[in-house]
């Protein structure tokens, strides 16, 4: 039985010693993909490319040649990552045979570190959703029961960390979709500050929210891809020029004294699990007999959270999604005559049912007569949630929530209501608002042994402090 590694430390160990090959490793990999396909976490799996770019590195490893500091990182992308050359579907029928003519400046940047990419990960319908249930290519199951969704909208990912089918994988977060699937999957999710890695190449959801960010089943696999993407981009100029940590091998676990806030709202929302809460409270026990200082404090616009974030990213998703007419490129209906039944129709026939409820409401949105009463009221909205974030953060090292309201539901619970579904990215959208950011860490599996993930949320541009103290947290938790 091949082993499943925590980290890329352990596998460099037996990169080195001679015990595996990376050759070896994709084999491992594949085979699991193989096993674990009823999952439906892949649109497509780039078999040889990736044994043959294993070959290459262990070639160059053999012979002592420079290598760089991925190698031997086996990662998937979310099928919303441009890759040149392969084929990129943001899981709609509307990009089916679309192929990207560049690659984004994450996967350059991962590839320029000798990481090698196996395939990628079905989502939901352009990064909409918060189960992977809407994309063209089915529904992805989660490995810890296969009745339930993995969460999303980045779902294909986290079930291929989850089912050791790649080592790590690469997700978008617009309002959770890295965060809420990781905690669903018992992986790690980051989402970093908005205006930390560059969006170029990465198919637009809702461009003032949406980053990359990595999925992994250690902390510290994340800190290393995390390191490796971000940064000033001349392609994204919404990118900051603040200076990217530079972690050391293995994230320093920092025991220093901190204040971490949990939110009075959270603790009294009507749609948290007991276990889920069980949860949180017992970590904040935890914390408090580390010395820890661990206090409620208000956030008073939890209720609005959720619908500042779906008008918002509504309206974003209206403009970005307007390029997809059946004529620049994707799918173009046969049923079209003309200019105008070529833009209906093409649009009609691929895009599906909650990409075109957004559309339509995204419009509306912005509409003359309702922009200042949904749109101009929503940013005005931003504004606050944004400011009472930023002062909680202020007087707190930390806020401590959990990543979703419940475990990993039944698939095809969303069918019955959308709301719901959209209810349960209440935890995750705070930060997103803010764009401050967030992780999230599986603490331990509920009495039907389904993952729970809790979130930390820090300062913009604090990863490094954020990521230090989740691995703290998670030690606490394990020990
Ligand atoms: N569930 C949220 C939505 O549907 C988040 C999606 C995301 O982060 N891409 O918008």
């Amino acid at each position: 039985m091949a082993k499943t590694y925590t980290s890329l430390t352990e596998i460099k160990q037996d990169l080195q010693s001679g015990d595996v090959t990376v050759e070896g490793l994709v084999q491992n990999y594949l085979s699991n993909i193989n096993k674990y396909e009823r999952l439906n976490a892949f649109n497509e799996v780039f078999e040889t490319e990736a044994l043959q770019k294993a070959a290459e590195l262990d070639r160059k490893i053999k012979s002592g040649d420079a290598i760089g500091s991925l190698a031997g990182m086996v990662i998937a992308i979310k099928d919303n990552i441009c890759y040149k050359g392969h084929v990129v579907t943001a899981s709609s029928k509307i990009l089916e045979n679309f192929t990207s003519v560049f690659s984004s400046t994450v996967v350059e940047r991962l590839l320029a570190q000798d990481a090698i990419i196996i395939g990628r990960c079905n989502c939901d319908e352009f990064a909409m959703g918060g189960a992977n249930e809407n994309s063209y290519f089915g529904p992805v199951k989660n490995m810890a029961d296969e009745s339930r969704v993995p969460g999303g909208s980045s779902g294909g990912s986290a079930v291929a960390v989850q089912a050791n089918m790649c080592h790590a994988a690469i997700g978008t977060d617009t309002g959770g979709s890295i965060r809420q699937p990781a905690s669903f999957c018992g992986v790690v999710g980051l989402k970093p500050t908005y205006g930390r890695v560059s969006r170029h190449g990465i198919i637009a959801y809702a461009s003032s929210f949406d980053q990359p960010g990595p999925i992994t089943r250690s902390i510290e696999d994340a800190a290393l891809l995390f390191q490796v993407m971000a940064g000033p981009d001349a392609y994204d100029s919404t990118l900051a020029r603040v200076p990217v940590p530079r972690f050391a091998e293995q994230t320093a676990v920092d025991t220093g004294r901190k204040k971490i806030a949990y939110l009075q709202e959270v603790m009294d929302s009507k749609g948290l699990d007991s276990e889920v809460k069980a949860t949180l409270l017992q970590t904040i026990e935890n914390l408090k007999a580390e010395g820890h200082v661990v206090e409620p404090v208000s956030f008073e616009y939890l209720d609005y959270v959720v619908p500042t974030y779906y008008i918002l990213t509504m309206a974003e998703a209206s403009s970005n999604l307007a390029r997809y007419d059946g004529v620049h490129y994707g799918y173009r209906s046969a049923n079209a005559v003309d200019l105008v039944t070529t833009y209906k129709r093409s649009r009609s026939e691929g895009f599906g049912t909650e990409v075109k409820r957004r559309i339509m409401l995204g419009t509306f949105v912005l509409s003359a007569g309702y922009y200042d009463a949904y749109y101009g009221k929503a940013q005005k909205v931003r504004k606050l949630i944004q400011k009472r974030t930023n002062e909680i953060l202020e007087e707190y090292d930390f806020i401590l929530t959990p990543t979703a309201p419940e475990p990993a539901f039944k698939i095809g619970r969303q069918d019955i209501d959308p709301i719901v579904t959209y209810l349960e990215d209440i935890f995750t959208v705070q930060a997103s608002l803010a764009g401050v950011p967030a992780i999230s860490i599986p603490v331990e599996n509920n009495s039907q042994n389904l993952p729970l993930g809790l979130q930390l949320i820090t300062k913009a541009f604090d990863e490094e402090k954020l990521l230090n103290f989740a691995t703290y947290v998670l030690g606490l938790r394990k020990s």
